[in-house]
């Protein structure tokens, strides 16, 4: 068995935004095939932020249109929450809660067995920032 930890800086420019980190993966996973040959095996892909989300689907710029406004209707922005008393962000956390942080892409042969129509999107709830870590952990044989 072989797990291999790497990570992912990512800059994020508006306050909501879906980042497209699929090229990225792939790029790492070349690397990784190039040295150590992963064969088959998983990568969990880990936000290790509470105002973030990792979540797999379908890169279609309307679709990601629906889903901003989706996200926006299930959560309001302003509800006397009690965290906004701390921190301001209290909408953001509780999207990301939904979300979720991490999702598992399975390996097959040395690739990102995805679909056809996923990809794998960093999610930013709060930005922008510019320091956002994604820990990318490799586990195969
Ligand atoms: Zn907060």
């Amino acid at each position: 068995m072989v797990v291999i930890s790497k990570s992912l800086r990512i800059s994020s420019s508006s306050n909501f935004q879906i980042i497209d980190i699929t090229r990225d993966i792939v790029d790492i996973l070349n690397e990784i095939n190039e040295e150590n040959k992963m064969g088959n095996g998983i990568v969990n892909i880990f936000t290790k932020h509470s105002t973030s989300s990792i979540r797999v689907n379908e890169n279609e710029k309307g679709l990601l249109m629906d889903f901003e406004k989706a996200l926006k209707g299930v959560v309001k922005e302003k509800d006397n929450y009690k965290h906004n008393f701390i921190d301001n962000n209290a909408a953001s956390h509780i999207k990301a809660f939904f979300l979720g942080a991490s999702e598992s892409i399975p390996i097959v042969e040395g690739r990102l067995d995805l679909g056809t129509w996923q990809s794998i999107f960093f999610i930013e709830l709060d930005g922008p920032r510019s320091n956002r870590t994604v820990d990318l952990t490799f586990i195969g044989e």
